[in-house]
């Protein structure tokens, strides 16, 4: 049975990545972000992280994961920036060329 938020909507599952709930499932009211509902429907889905160990180690590996994904997004960036200027650079080599021979 699907579990209804205080709108009567469909609550959504979400992960929890805070630093004491990491990797840590809950139901929420879909449109949390309204600030017209008002809705505040929350409900965890799993059980605490037994100790701190367990929500330092999640805790941790999620920030590498988030930091690794910033960095991958960063070099393809470069990477683009670079196929970009390079492909002026052979465009005004040609066009040197070009202008020598004409
Ligand atoms: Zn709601």
């Amino acid at each position: 049975m699907a579990n209804l938020c205080g709108c009567g909507e469909i609550a959504k599952c979400r992960t929890s990545w805070t630093q004491f709930n990491p990797g840590r499932r809950f139901l929420g009211c879909p449109s949390f972000m309204d600030p017209t509902r008002n809705c505040n429907y929350f409900r965890w889905v799993d059980a605490p992280l037994p100790n701190r160990w367990y929500q330092g180690t999640m805790y941790q590996l999620h920030i590498n994961l988030v930091n690794a994904q910033d960095e991958v997004v960063q070099a393809n960036n470069q990477n683009s920036q670079t196929t970009f200027y390079n492909r002026v650079l052979i465009v005004l080599i040609v066009g040197m060329f070009l202008v020598r021979f004409i």
